[in-house]
């Protein structure tokens, strides 16, 4: 049989629009869907012609040289399968519909776009929440968690059906996997429910899972949560999650980190803050003092005379690990609260009085200027 001409096909005339293309092309389609003509094979002759004369005339390139050479032209570049770059402006027409057309090439037949065929089946992902304590996360722990799961059935080892047992037709779908339900202009093809899609039942379920293939288990494991972690973070472990029904891939479990605050030290992201008090006159005179880091180590810290209140001294290196860094490490920052007396003798008072006076300075209130108060 001789090709019809696209123009024809479509009912277009040869100067049409892109845009009275597509709107030819969309009532055809919808008219001579296989799905709402089944087992009309004339329909879907129509179905395809009308598609191929799509493509080619959707597309400016294959247009041109389907007008200026005929078939020859677009020999090769389109065709009545459905490729991806059909299946695209197929999408582009009916724009919300393309779930529906999923779920039609979804079981293949149309064959060709690669969005189609069954996903393997795979368990539920699960979350656990786990609260460690600040150094903890500083350093690294490893922790054992308990939670319930669903995991394969032993007795059956996931298959759900009784030892000996096999499979049958699932009489809901007649083994085609698939159930249709009407909606709007198309019917709507979805997974069986009664066999999941698989289009086979259990013929003798297992008893201690009753066939689904799965039973609830409280299950430990053993978590390494490495140095440098922060809060918020999560560690995935690998099938830690819910078995399938029926068996597949299980899903993962994901440990969602937490970590407790220090009473005396502050993280950002790998650097560590803790405020050092000192006197006043340690402060005016400088001094040497020690400081403890988060590891309980004692270090030297030298401070000069004069250093103000609120100053930030480095110590480098004393910091967080970083996360998988290889042994680098963050800064561990102290800052310097200078503390004023509060409880004075009267000795003390008279000599910070000699001390005021001998600086120069007055007993009487003066007020600052803006210039000052800017400065400060
Ligand atoms: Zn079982
Ligand atoms: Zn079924």
């Amino acid at each position: 049989m001789a090709k019809r001409d696209y123009y024809e096909v479509l009912g277009v005339d040869k100067s049409a629009q892109p845009d009275g293309i597509k709107k030819a092309y969309r009532k055809l389609a919808i008219k001579y869907h296989p799905d709402k003509n089944q087992g009309n094979e004339e329909a879907e002759k129509k179905f395809k012609e009308a598609t191929e004369a799509y493509e080619v005339l959707s597309d400016e390139k294959k247009r041109q040289a389907y007008d200026q050479f005929g078939f020859a032209g677009v020999d090769g570049m389109g065709g009545p399968s459905f490729n991806s770059q059909a299946f695209s402006g197929f999408e582009d027409i009916f724009g919300d519909f393309s779930s529906i057309f999923d779920s039609f090439f979804g079981g293949g037949g149309m064959g060709g776009h690669a969005r189609g065929g069954r996903r393997a089946n795979r368990g539920q992902d699960l979350r656990y929440d786990l609260r460690i304590d600040f150094s903890e996360a500083v350093y690294g722990v490893k922790k054992e968690i308990e939670y319930h799961r669903q995991a394969a059935c032993p007795s059956c080892h996931g298959s759900g059906a009784k030892e000996g047992s096999g499979t049958k037709t699932c009489p809901s779908c007649g083994g085609t996997g698939q159930v249709r339900r009407s909606s709007g202009f198309f019917s709507i093809a979805s997974p069986c429910s009664a066999c999941n899609g698989e289009g086979t039942i259990i013929e003798n379920p297992c008893s201690d899972c009753r066939g689904s293939g799965v039973v609830r288990k409280s299950q430990k494991v053993k978590v390494t949560i490495p140095a440098g972690i922060d809060g918020g973070k999560r560690i995935r472990l690998d099938g830690q999650g819910n078995a399938p029904q029926k068996g597949g891939v299980p899903g993962d479990l994901y440990v969602y980190i937490d970590v407790k605050p220090h009473p005396h030290f502050e993280r950002d992201e790998y650097d560590l803050y803790c405020v050092v008090p000192i006197s006043f006159p340690q402060a005016a005179l400088g001094t040497e003092i020690f400081v403890r880091t988060l590891d309980d180590k004692k270090i030297k810290l030298k401070i000069a005379a004069g250093t103000q209140n609120g100053k930030i001294l480095r110590i480098k290196g004393e910091g967080v690990p970083l996360l998988h860094g290889g042994g680098r490490k963050g800064d561990m920052y102290v800052k310097i609260f200078v503390e004023v007396p509060t409880k004075l003798n009267s000795k003390e008072k008279n000599m910070l009085k000699d001390f005021a006076e001998a600086h120069g300075e007055s007993a009487e209130p003066k007020p600052y200027t803006l210039d000052q108060l800017r400065r400060m």
